[in-house]
């Protein structure tokens, strides 16, 4: 353990604070319940949260307290009902120090409008509270509030995460979307290649091809897939099979796209636009692609599928506010 950590595990110990994660631990200091954020190491810097009632406006005297001490090496504020005490470099401040400074700031606290009425901070209930630590903001809170928050949050996490059925009519629109987006990219591909007269066959595929094709496409497939993914995230279909959905509508945006891509060909070279001859010749054409031109396609619509996994994955997190 570093000399920092043991330090600070010093500090919890002598203030009595309990541990609630990696970065924080809580506890109360007289009457006030107070939290221990650990910003960083190396150089030592902890910030400390103090909870103080958020109707007083008057923050002056509690502010003064800083007069003394240098601009650099600590800060003290005041944000909605939490007072923040930051210490950039603890690296030669003793704990004895740093815990006469904590009682001052608390003295001040309990002096003035600031301080706290007794018990539950939500219900005014003068049994079984204890002090807890979100986010680094600290507060005191009785059994029954705990449960009721937890499970008001829990019910606020389900609901931002059902997803509705509005959103679910808004997918076919969004893989036409995308199919759009895969025809103004190859078609824009093939306007520079035309423009610069780059002959694809002749191009040598090396360290540094690859790495292009990687990252255009990556970015590209990256957007196209999150574009389907967040959307299908939101929408009920996510209930039922949410990847292989993705995947699946992934597969049918990239295809569209492809096959409306082949028909603007048609246009631009016979004159006639014909959807369906386009998706009858689909094959014909992927065979006559270079290798490079469908490494290019396939990587694309791999990172696309990648991309709709992770976003169709992804969770709405409801932070817990006591
Ligand atoms: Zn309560």
């Amino acid at each position: 353990m570093q000399e920092e950590q043991i330090r600070v595990m010093q500090l919890i110990n002598e203030i009595g604070f309990i541990v609630v994660d990696e970065a924080h631990a809580a506890g109360q200091l007289s009457e006030t319940p107070v939290s221990l954020t650990l910003l960083s190491n190396d150089p030592l810097q902890l910030m400390f949260g103090f909870k103080v009632n958020s109707s007083c406006r008057d923050t002056s005297s509690l502010l003064n307290i800083m007069a003394e001490i240098s601009g650099d090496q600590a800060k003290l504020s005041v944000v909605d009902g939490f007072a923040w005490l930051n210490l950039y470099d603890l690296n030669g401040a003793t704990t004895e120090a740093i815990i006469y400074l904590l009682q001052q700031i608390v003295t001040s606290i309990e002096s003035s409008n600031l301080r706290l009425d007794p018990g539950c901070l939500k219900c005014g209930s003068m049994e079984q509270n204890q002090i807890v630590c979100t986010q680094g903001r600290p507060s005191r809170v009785c059994a029954k509030c705990i449960s009721t928050t937890i499970k008001k949050t829990q019910k606020l996490q389900l609901e931002a995460n059902r997803g509705n059925l509005s959103t679910t009519f808004t997918l076919p629109g969004v893989c036409a979307f995308v199919a759009s987006l895969w025809v103004i990219f190859w078609m824009g591909l093939d306007f520079f290649l035309s423009f610069y007269r780059v002959n694809q066959n002749r191009i040598e595929i090396d360290h540094y091809t690859t790495m292009f094709i990687l990252c255009v496409t990556g970015v590209v497939g990256y957007c196209f897939g999150m574009c389907i993914g967040a959307t299908l995230q939101k929408s009920r279909l996510l209930s039922k099979a949410p990847i292989t959905m993705g995947i699946l509508l992934v597969l049918i945006a990239c295809l569209g796209g492809e096959i409306a891509y082949i028909a603007l060909n048609f246009l631009g070279n016979i004159g006639v636009f014909e959807i369906k001859l386009a998706a009858q010749m689909l094959g014909v054409f992927l065979m006559q692609y270079s290798a490079l031109h469908l490494l290019f396609k396939l990587v694309l619509v791999a990172f696309a599928g990648g991309a709709c996994i992770i976003w169709t994955s992804s969770k709405e997190i409801v932070e817990v506010k006591f």
